[in-house]
């Protein structure tokens, strides 16, 4: 096995090749040449196994002995070392709460095995690895705290001052050590340009490894298989539907690849919100990108979903294949805040707009003559978002996590919109 290109200009890589690089230089994503099979008995034998241990089996066979089978294991085991919960909402749907991790949203667990198999290939290189981050919240949030204290690695995150949530602030600026927080007089995208920048940047790829800590990295993406397992290792009956809040569809295309392992699952669906690209794509099979609309449920503001191409890659670009176990539906702000309502007065929950996009996308497509039961993915806890607040009248308490974060004081540099500032900062860490 090995990974290729999804353009299929750049050369292939083993997975190690694949990690440090992030992306092929042709601007394709790295895909697996064979999608690991695994049969009954690994299914059969499944809630027999600890988190830790079910995300060792399913990533070993993606490693390819790039890691040691003790280190790849306590890998597996720092990342998943939080619970998953699978709770239920009514009798037909229930939430796979993937926010109980470090800074509460679902990208832990691909930012802490990302940042672990880099700190484990780094160890190699003489010189610093420097990963920078531009974010407009959860991401830098996950990539921070996973990397913090993560030995021979150095973090730049950049992310627009004032533009984030009072929690995501939090947990972009409270850790310091080997993690830089530099906020930015700008726009997200102002962000993202120097980012780019930087990882372009001749004089300073001499002096240091620089890398991206991208959702396209397949590091970040194949571990997100991992929570599919674990929830259908605890679900009795028939295989369930996944709906999966989507912006990017990284978290969606890995439940499909593990499906395609042999997971047993019945179809899966993409939430999303205005942001309609995928929708309109399953509704005439041609791909058109358009500039992102801003939502309340802003993890998911993407116009150009760049993982879609590894669903099409797992169906073989097959799209009548790929309709037989594969939806897409948007809904609106004003469906998503009256879902909020609804979950916390019929159902005594309280959900983030994510998931809330995703319960209602879920519950409107359901085939109840058949007896279809599902699981959407709660992938944020909700006190991550303002709107959350707003919405329901009430403010939720601080879970421990963040007020501890709120007595440290904050190790953040503000700077201006201009790529030297930044570019100077950055070299004096090296
Ligand atoms: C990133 C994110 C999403 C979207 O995930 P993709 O893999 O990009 O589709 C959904 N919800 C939350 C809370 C997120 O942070």
């Amino acid at each position: 096995m090995h990974y290729f290109s999804t353009n299929r200009r750049s050369p292939n890589a083993n997975f190690r090749e694949a990690v440090l690089a992030g992306q092929p230089d042709d601007r394709g994503l790295y895909f697996p040449s064979e999608i690991p099979r695994h049969d009954v008995n690994f299914f059969n034998g499944l809630d027999d196994l600890s988190t830790g241990d079910l995300a060792f089996q399913v990533m070993k066979p993606y490693i390819m002995g790039e890691i040691t089978d003790d280190e790849l294991a306590r890998i597996c085991h720092e990342t998943v070392n939080f619970e998953m919960p699978l709770v239920r909402l009514t009798d037909e749907i229930s939430a796979l709460e993937l926010f109980h991790g470090p800074t509460l949203a679902f990208k832990d667990v691909g930012a802490r095995f990302m940042s672990r198999c880099l700190g484990y290939f780094s160890r190699a290189f003489s010189e610093k690895t420097v990963v920078v981050v531009a974010t407009s919240g959860d991401t830098g949030g996950a990539v921070a705290a996973g990397f913090h204290n993560v030995d021979g690695v150095e973090v730049v995150i950049l992310f627009p001052k004032g533009r984030v949530s009072k929690v995501q602030e939090m947990q972009l600026t409270r850790l310091g050590e080997n993690v830089t927080t530099l906020e930015l007089h700008g726009s997200f995208d102002d962000c993202q340009a120097i980012a780019k920048q930087l990882l372009a940047d001749e004089a300073l790829r001499g002096k240091a490894k620089l890398t991206s800590a991208n959702s396209i990295n397949i590091a970040r993406w194949l571990p997100q298989q991992i929570y599919y397992f674990a929830a259908i290792a605890r679900w009795d009956g028939e295989p369930p539907i996944f709906c999966v809040p989507s912006g990017n569809l990284g978290n969606l295309a890995a439940g499909m690849l593990a499906n395609a392992s042999g997971l047993p699952v019945k179809r899966f669906i993409a939430a999303c919100n205005a942001n309609d690209v995928v929708p309109r794509y399953m509704e005439t099979f041609k791909y058109r990108p358009r500039p992102s609309i801003t939502t309340l449920s802003n993890a998911m503001d993407v116009g150009d979903p760049n993982n879609f191409v590894r669903i099409l890659e797992i169906f073989g670009h097959d799209d009548a294949k790929l309709a037989e176990v594969f939806s897409a539906k948007s809904i609106s702000d004003v469906e998503t805040a009256a879902t909020m309502r609804e979950m916390y007065e019929q159902c005594n929950y309280i959900a983030d707009p994510h998931g809330a996009v995703a319960f209602r996308v879920l519950r409107d497509n359901l085939d109840r003559a058949t007896g279809e039961k599902g699981i959407f993915l709660e992938t944020a806890h909700p006190v991550k978002f303002d709107s959350v607040a707003d919405i329901l009248g009430f403010e939720s308490a601080l879970p421990t996590s963040i007020s501890e974060l709120a007595s440290r004081p904050s190790a953040s540099i503000e700077v201006e919109n201009d790529y030297e500032a930044v570019r100077d900062i950055l070299v004096g860490k090296l």
